[in-house]
């Protein structure tokens, strides 16, 4: 089997590999010099478009519309650029085994790829159901989303499977975003939420509250503090009914689960230091064998703000991180010295007409603020996290771009606070102040 040399590897082609590229190629590449291997058949995109426009109904993204890195508002990267630039895009290629000390990536069909520098780009794979060996977890129409193949078999489903019984597995970003854009397609929608409220891991009961109000008058049925045991199927090996864990029966056709991810560190136990499920890296996102690197979801970074080591599964920070890594390999090279990472955490999402950010920590108490009821035309609200009397994390449902920027300076700035109440009056109006 042939052999490859290059200089610098990506390995995955998603978002942190796109935004890697961008900075490579920024810097100046000799054609040959950087290779991008993933398993994925197209070049990288921007992974979030997959939960949310591309299900919709009506004129949804397509390839190549939504080819990094145009989600945060830059040039397109068309698979003619990466020709342009010299860039080597290696796709539908599986690595099946990394030698970090003989610098070697071999692929599922053999191949064997040496680098100078490596990038570990692999991001996360779903959990699955059938991973807790959950009864029928492997029924016909039970689906995960994670790839553009896991979008196209949704969109193939939400044809065939007109105004059918839907049941979401899950209530956190995808289990939210996937019950709207399949209620958008007019199915009959149930979100299993586990938790007590939907997006228990980041929003408060009053932010959830509004939500799930939202979502029921929508005509979304959401069912809370019960989780799937096991599924059961027709004749056909088709899902039918989802068994709740307190004895419930809900009728499905189709199932979604979103119930996690996990990071695709697995090429690379024993060979790495890791900590909190990923590999661990500096402020420069080098981990702890030289010349490796690690960003977006598969990494474990220093967050400076918050004096901690954090692993973010997000888009800001798989597009800063690539950024950051990139810019390190390349001071590296010319002996110059750069700034650590510091990140400040900001999640976003969009359903229906909702829109929300958040950024910062979401620790301490909380002081929620403006109008957060559901049949208000325009509702607008937020909360913010005080900590040792300063904000800590500001949430904004409904912002405005400068009210969005507000809040992320907040959350950056940390002020002091004098009165929770005046806060909670004063509202969005403080963060503007700031
Ligand atoms: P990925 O983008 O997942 O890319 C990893 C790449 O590596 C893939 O191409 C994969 O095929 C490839 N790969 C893995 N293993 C191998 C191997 N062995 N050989 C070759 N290739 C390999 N975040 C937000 O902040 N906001 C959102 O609204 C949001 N929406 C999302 C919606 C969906 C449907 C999903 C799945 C995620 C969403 N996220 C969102 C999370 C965000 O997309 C991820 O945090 C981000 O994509 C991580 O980037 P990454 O490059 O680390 O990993």
């Amino acid at each position: 089997m042939a052999e490859k040399g290059f200089k610098y590897v990506i390995l995955g082609g998603g978002v942190a590999a796109g935004y890697a590229a961008r900075e490579f190629a920024k810097h100046g590449l000799k054609p040959g010099e950087l290779a991008i291997i993933s398993k994925e058949a197209v070049a990288p995109y921007e992974r979030p478009t997959l939960s949310k426009g591309y299900l919709f109904p009506e004129s949804p993204p397509r390839l190549p519309g939504f080819h990094v890195c145009v989600g945060s508002g830059g040039e397109r990267l068309l698979p003619e650029w990466y020709k342009e630039k010299g860039i080597e895009l290696i796709l539908s290629t599986e690595i099946v085994k990394a030698d970090l000390a003989a610098k070697t990536l071999i692929s599922a069909s053999g191949e064997t790829f040496k680098y100078q520098i490596l990038v570990i780009a692999t991001g996360s794979t779903v959990v699955r159901l059938s991973d807790f060996r959950i009864p029928g977890a492997d029924a016909k129409n039970i689906f995960y989303l994670r790839e553009i193949d896991d979008a196209d078999k949704l969109v193939e489903v939400i044809k065939a499977k007109k105004n059918a019984k839907v049941v979401v597995v899950g209530g956190g970003y995808i289990g939210i975003e996937l019950s709207a854009v399949l209620r958008i397609n007019n199915f009959d929608v149930s979100m299993l939420v586990p938790e007590s409220w939907c997006m228990f891991r980041l929003f408060t009961s009053d932010i959830a509250g509004f939500y799930e109000s939202y979502y029921e008058k929508k005509g979304i049925k959401i069912i809370k503090g019960s989780v799937a045991a096991g599924f059961t199927a027709d004749s056909n090996g088709e899902v039918k009914e989802v068994k709740l864990k307190d004895g419930r029966l809900v009728e499905a056709d189709i199932v979604v689960v979103g119930v996690g991810a996990r990071p695709l560190t697995g090429l690379f136990k024993g060979q790495v230091v890791e900590e909190k499920g990923g590999i661990k890296t500096d402020g420069f996102f080098q981990t702890s064998v030289p010349d490796v690197y690690a960003v977006g979801d598969v990494a474990t970074f220093p967050l400076k703000m918050y004096n901690d080591v954090r692993r973010v599964e997000h888009v800001d920070h798989a597009r800063k991180s690539a950024e950051q890594a990139v810019k390190a390999i390349k001071a590296s090279e010319e002996g110059k010295a750069i700034e650590e990472y510091d990140y400040l955490p900001f999640f976003y999402s969009r359903e229906f007409d909702l829109s929300w950010q958040f950024y910062g920590d979401n620790v301490g108490e909380t002081v929620l603020f403006g109008d957060n009821n559901p049949a208000s035309p325009n509702p607008k609200f937020g909360t913010y996290w005080i900590k040792d009397g300063k904000i800590f994390g500001a949430f904004l449902e409904g912002g405005s771009p400068e009210e969005n920027k507000a809040i992320a300076k907040v959350a950056r700035v940390q002020p002091s606070i004098e009165s929770r109440d005046l806060l909670a009056e004063e509202g969005i109006a403080f963060a503007s102040k700031i």
